[in-house]
């Protein structure tokens, strides 16, 4: 984060305006809507600032900007068309520790003015880091539609009722289960209807009967191959509201950062040297949490019910009554089909595709391979990596022709997938003499020729 984003009360206080054209009237004009004191310093005013002065809506300094005029000021900005005057005025700001920005030149600015959704009391601003300005107006076109009109006044109806909720719920952590509720109930619906009245009595009637005991909750929550793009709306909600995250190595960064902020984190995953979390202690884990009256939601990569363990989780809740629920998600196979242009099932070359798991016990993968090796079905293997010279034997052992071509897909869905095509008599080679980072995914069978045509993503 390149700038420090807040929210600035300038409400009756004293704000500087350099410079009396037209892009001064837009900055005079957002200032005032937050009640600011506004001075503007030009020798001349333009039509607009005219009528605002003569209203007395602003104040004017008819002349040239002259350093003390700072004094006092909360704010400065800066639109003259003259260099040296922007850069004076920078300077002498920047000397007394005020804010400033000079528009449409970065380096001078100590704030940037962002772009901004007002539905207030609710305001959105967006910023690039002034990287790019059209993006954010695009950003907030797009909010606009998104967020009603309505939304100003239904935070002003909660605003209403801070004190009271307070008074209610000691916890904080209650507080802001009751408002959750509150704010995805019909109530919402009925404030965007017009229909206030009814709303607030609804949440009257809504705090007489709130429960305070809260019982915990655990979001078995799957978090796709890695793309965040690629979430389901329920995952991102679910992750936005839960108290802990349960997470493990195959949750990118990426998508650790559209958790709740202030979430506890709790990793369970392997670091390099050392052991995963045993699972029978992760499930003690969201079991303890959530007697705890936690909202926990374990995220794991791709769906959790392939290879992931999801089963032996909930049974656990189950048994010791812990509410759950499961949320699906792209799993890694179909992430990595999709990203790199292999179809998993096609007409003419495959009617059925099989999930198994590479993982050796023992140094051997135990497997039917006789039910594997067919031709027109594609396999996808996950954890084979380690696997991949003894899959390919088998396969070829048990039939398959050893031009049988197979796709490893490093990363699927991230900035860093790579595919290395080859076939089953030379994958294991080409696995030995290239850098292959984990996780990958093994595909065999004839759809994997299709990707030459249909990759769209870069490999
Ligand atoms: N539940 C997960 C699978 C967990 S098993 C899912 O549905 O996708 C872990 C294995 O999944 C890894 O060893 C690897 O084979 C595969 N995998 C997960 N994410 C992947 C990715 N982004 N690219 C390639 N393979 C991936």
């Amino acid at each position: 984060m390149d700038y420090f984003p807040l929210f600035y009360q300038i409400k009756n206080r004293p704000c500087l305006v350099v410079g009396g054209g037209e892009v001064a009237s837009r900055k005079v004009a957002l200032l005032l809507k937050a009640n600011a004191d506004v001075t503007v310093v030009s020798p001349e005013l333009g039509a607009t600032l005219e009528q605002w002065k003569s209203e007395g809506t602003i104040k004017h300094i008819a002349g040239k900007f002259s350093p003390e005029q700072i004094e006092g000021q909360v704010l400065i900005i800066a639109c003259t068309d003259d260099e040296a005057t922007n850069k004076l005025v920078h300077e002498t700001a920047v000397k007394n520790n005020i804010p400033v920005n000079v528009v449409d030149n970065p380096k001078l600015c100590t704030f940037i003015v962002p772009s901004i959704l007002d539905r207030s009391p609710l305001v959105a601003a967006i910023s690039t880091g002034g990287a790019s300005p059209v993006l954010a107006r695009l950003l907030r076109a797009r909010l606009e539609t998104v967020i009603p009109a309505g939304y100003g006044k239904l935070a002003a109806l909660a605003g209403s009722f801070r004190d009271k909720v307070k008074q209610r719920f000691s916890n904080p952590a209650d507080r802001r289960i009751f408002w959750e509720n509150m704010l995805q109930s019909p109530i919402a619906e009925m404030v965007f209807s017009g229909k206030d009245k009814e709303a607030k009595e609804a949440i009257e009637k809504a705090l007489v009967d709130a429960d305070e005991v809260t019982t915990g909750e655990v979001y078995l929550v799957g978090a796709g191959p890695g793309d965040p793009d690629l979430l389901t709306f329920r995952a991102l909600r679910l992750m936005q509201q839960a108290d802990v995250i349960v997470n493990d190595r195959l949750v990118s960064k990426e998508i650790m950062e559209l958790c709740r902020r202030d979430a506890e984190i709790i990793y369970v995953g392997k670091e390099r040297d050392k052991h995963a979390v045993p699972q029978e202690d992760i499930n003690q884990i969201l079991v303890r949490l959530a007697k705890e009256g936690k909202r926990v939601c374990r995220l794991k990569g791709g769906d959790p019910f392939i290879f992931g363990r999801g089963g032996e989780e909930i049974e656990t809740l189950a048994a010791e009554q812990v509410p759950f629920q499961v949320v699906p998600a792209i799993t890694a196979a179909s992430g990595a089909a999709s990203y790199a242009g292999i179809p998993l099932t096609h007409r003419d070359y495959s009617q059925s595709v099989t999930f198994v798991t590479g993982n050796r016990k023992d140094g051997t993968v135990d497997l039917n391979w006789k039910a594997l090796a067919h031709k027109n079905q594609t396999i996808v293997f996950y954890m084979g990596l380690m696997g991949i010279e003894i899959i390919c034997k088998q396969m070829i052992a048990h039939g398959l022709p050893e031009t049988t071509p197979v796709a490893l897909v490093q990363k699927a869905t991230t900035p860093e997938q790579k595919v290395f095509i080859a076939d089953l008599a030379s994958m294991p080679d080409l696995v030995k003499s290239s850098d292959i980072q984990p996780p990958t995914l093994i595909i065999v069978g004839e759809v994997v020729n299709l990707h030459k045509k249909l990759s769209w993503f870069h490999s």
